[in-house]
């Protein structure tokens, strides 16, 4: 069986374009691996920031209390 990518409906006809939400029921394998890497590099890059972060305020914090 067949599902929208989009709106995950059965698509028994296979159709190009869904019957239920007017989307592509498919997207070109490569495109979607492209998307997905593009999406995780962001994501890291991302956390990666957010922890560094999180670690210079906590550097931060215990300089402050070593100087009181
Ligand atoms: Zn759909």
């Amino acid at each position: 069986m067949k599902y929208c990518v989009n709106c995950k409906a059965e698509n028994k006809q296979n159709w190009f374009y869904c019957r239920s939400c007017g989307q592509k029921t498919s997207e070109p394998k490569f495109t979607t691996n492209l998307f997905k890497m593009s999406n995780l590099g962001k994501r890291t890059d991302i956390e990666l920031r957010t922890t560094t972060m999180q670690k210079d305020i906590q550097e931060r914090n215990k300089r402050r209390s070593y100087v009181r």
